[in-house]
């Protein structure tokens, strides 16, 4: 019998697959003993009905039995071995190439009968089988239906099958892991049948037991998985921050709006974590415009009331320094505050590193760097992370525990996904929604434009600048390369030059951050109106005058992108308009993904509409992010099943269950060996 240590081996531990074989399975992604179980076949091939030769469809798989007649084996090389075998109704030709000679005598002796299964063809009149897949003299063995798996060069489906089903005979007897009432809604199918079921040919009914079972395992691994790095991080006790309500109260007088429902509401969850005694672990959910930043600013205030310091991370050092500025705005010189990014002169790094050291600043705004230096903060007390969702699991733990022991986190995210994938995703934080809009905004007109009349598109903008409007236009993105992207955002720049004069900017990635900055400045401050870019400040830069963005090439951008985008704008108080450009011949997936855009502001709509078309590991880049990506189990298609988890995973915590019975379920999952790093 297998063990569980053999299933998570390397798949050469397998008999009969020796480093060659190995090699061609990783090729196709398959690595482990368990990989290769959980390869679903493609399809399967029927080879039960016996056809008489007068009868064969070329190009079809066929079974036939036949009398092996005579050899042809010539002693030129290149040319295949050839044996002729008839039945009552002809003859066919079985074609070796490659084979040795004694290998075929032993295979189809003289004048035996034997069955032979392979795609038929035809050829010089006769018909023949190149290579046949099977050859026995026990017809049962081949009157079958065979499951078929994706096969690559040199890896045959005869190969691949014995091998799956060495590996299929030999599956142990796992300790059943689910509780009684879950597996009673999978007909009390074991995870061993579960894994038969699914290899053997025609099970392809979608809501079979079993495979809800199987979907419904790999679901539960990753979230058992986030509940045991939740718990890991409350494991630890810390030191209770205090603060009362006078900073509220002081900024809610320095800005020009009242707070929303829903943030009042992520504000008061976030205080209470604060104020315990356990670490705080939360992300900060809202879509693009939500105000997700003021909450943020408020929290880092509290921390500072108690004597605490604050990292703030953000994505981009122009958003970055958009927090900087905002905060500076707010706090005034109470707080004393830092800005350190990638660029940061070697001086005034020395200096932040040394301040930040001897608690001379509270908080600490930057980007990446702000966690990859070796900062020794004080007394760090929060950690915040702005627009992230590109980091995994692993690394959010990480940034947790280097934090040190009285560090709270809070993770911002502007993704707006769907519960199942928060869920996935996020599963080992806590989570607050904003989840409605500050009131009085209104939505984003949006509209499609082919590039053939940009003119109408200029004279447009033209309208909207001369009422006091200003105006983001977006380049094209060309192909992955960047520098192509400058370029074509400077040729654009240099048309629209022609007609708006000293009135446009341009920014692009390779532009110095000195002169970046300035142009930020610049359209902050309302000396140009229009900003010609690239996808540089793709989120989060907040600038509430500017209510046009034109999109050019929009139909090369995801929908979620797209969403982020016009998200720039809409952010005051004006009517917003959103112009997407488009080149002629537009595929059937962009006219869709451009009308959802038109119909909905809702990004949670959006991206749903989004995993839809793209499938969710698309989504975001979340395939690159050491997020888990499922095997079998697809957030859409499979709602109910995350939901049936997230029960169960709450029945888990509360009645303080031991794990010790999921262990194998979770180790078989757990790729990442996340499992190893939290315990
Ligand atoms: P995001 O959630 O995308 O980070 P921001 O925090 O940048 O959004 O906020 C977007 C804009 O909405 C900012 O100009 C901000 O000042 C404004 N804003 C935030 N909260 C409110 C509110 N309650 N009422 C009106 N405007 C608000
Ligand atoms: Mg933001």
């Amino acid at each position: 019998m297998l063990s569980l240590d053999y299933l998570l081996s390397n798949i050469n531990n397998i008999d009969g697959v020796g480093n060659k074989t190995a090699k061609l399975f990783k090729k196709k992604n398959i690595n482990t003993v368990f990989d290769l179980i959980l390869t679903l076949p493609k399809d399967f091939v029927d080879r039960r009905n016996l056809t008489k030769i007068n009868e064969l469809q070329i190009g079809k798989i066929q079974t036939i039995n036949v009398n092996v007649v005579k050899y042809s084996f010539p002693r030129i090389r290149n040319l295949p071995n050839r044996v002729i075998c008839k039945d009552d109704t002809g003859e066919i030709d079985c074609i070796f190439f490659n084979s040795f000679e004694g290998y075929i005598r032993k295979i189809l002796p003289l004048t035996t009968n034997v069955t032979i299964s392979g795609k038929i063809n035809y050829f010089r009149k006769k018909y023949q089988i190149i290579n046949p897949t099977y050859v026995s003299n026990d017809m049962n063995s081949i009157k079958k239906v065979f499951s078929t798996y994706s096969l690559t060069e040199g890896l045959t489906e005869k190969k691949y099958l014995k091998i799956i089903n060495n590996v299929l005979k030999r599956i142990p007897n796992l300790k059943e892991w689910h509780d009684e009432n879950i597996l009673k809604k999978f007909n009390n199918i074991s995870w061993k049948d579960s894994l038969l079921e699914l290899h053997s040919p025609q099970n392809s009914d979608k809501n079979a037991p079993f495979l809800k079972r199987l979907i419904f395992d790999e679901i539960m691994s990753t979230f058992l998985i986030n509940s045991n790095i939740r718990k890991a991080v409350k494991k630890n006790k810390k030191n209770r921050k205090y603060f009362d309500s006078i900073p509220l109260e002081k900024i809610k007088k320095k800005i020009n709006f009242e707070l929303t429902n829903d943030q009042n509401k992520a504000l008061e969850e976030i205080n209470k974590d604060l104020k315990s005694n356990q670490k705080m672990f939360r992300l900060l959910q809202g879509d693009v415009g939500s105000g997700k930043t003021i909450v943020a600013l408020i929290t880092s205030l509290n921390v500072v009331r108690s004597n605490y310091q604050v990292g703030f991370m953000a994505p981009t050092e122009i958003l970055a320094k958009q927090h900087y500025d905002l905060a500076k705005n707010l706090f005034g010189k109470t707080v004393n505050m830092s800005l350190l990014t990638g660029k940061t002169e070697y001086k005034e790094r020395k200096k932040i590193l040394n301040d930040i050291k001897d608690n001379k600043i509270n908080i600490l705004i930057g980007t990446h760097s702000l966690f990859q230096e070796k900062i020794k903060f004080y007394n760090l007390g929060l950690i915040i992370i702005d627009e992230q969702h590109k980091f995994g699991v692993k690394q959010r733990k990480k940034l947790s525990d280097k934090g040190g022991n009285n560090c709270d986190v809070l993770v911002m995210s502007a993704t707006p996904i769907p519960r199942t994938m928060i869920m996935t995703v996020f599963g080992d934080m806590d989570t607050s929604i904003i989840k409605h809009k500050p009131k009085n905004r209104k939505d984003i007109k949006t509209y499609s434009k082919i590039d053939t009349k940009i003119d109408e598109v200029i004279s447009f903008v033209r309208k909207k600048i001369n009422t006091g409007n200003q105006v983001f236009w977006v380049c094209p993105l060309i192909e992955e390369s960047k520098k192509i992207d400058h370029q074509s955002s400077i040729l654009r720049y240099e048309k629209l030059r022609k007609q708006f004069k000293d009135k446009i900017g341009l920014l692009h990635g390779s532009l110095e951050k000195n002169e970046k900055d300035k142009i930020l400045q610049k359209f902050l401050n309302k000396k140009i109106d229009i900003l010609v870019s690239t996808t540089v400040i793709e989120v989060g830069i907040d600038f509430p005058n500017a209510n046009v963005i034109v999109i050019e090439d929009a139909n090369k951008f995801g929908l979620s992108q797209l969403h982020q985008l016009r998200g720039r704008v809409g952010r005051g108080y004006k009517e917003s308009y959103c112009i997407l450009m488009f080149k002629s011949n537009l595929s059937e997936n962009a006219k869709k993904r451009i009308n959802i855009l038109k119909k909905t502001n809702d990004g949670f709509k959006i991206s749903e509409e989004d995993m839809k078309l793209r499938g969710y590991g698309d989504l975001l880049g979340f395939k690159q992010s050491g997020i888990p990506s499922f095997r079998l189990a697809d957030p859409v298609l499979h709602e109910d099943l995350f939901l049936l988890a997230e029960k169960e995973i709450k029945r888990i915590e509360l009645e303080n269950q031991n794990l010790e019975n999921y262990l194998p379920l979770i180790k078989m999952y757990d790729r990442a060996d996340i499992l190893n790093d939290i315990v």
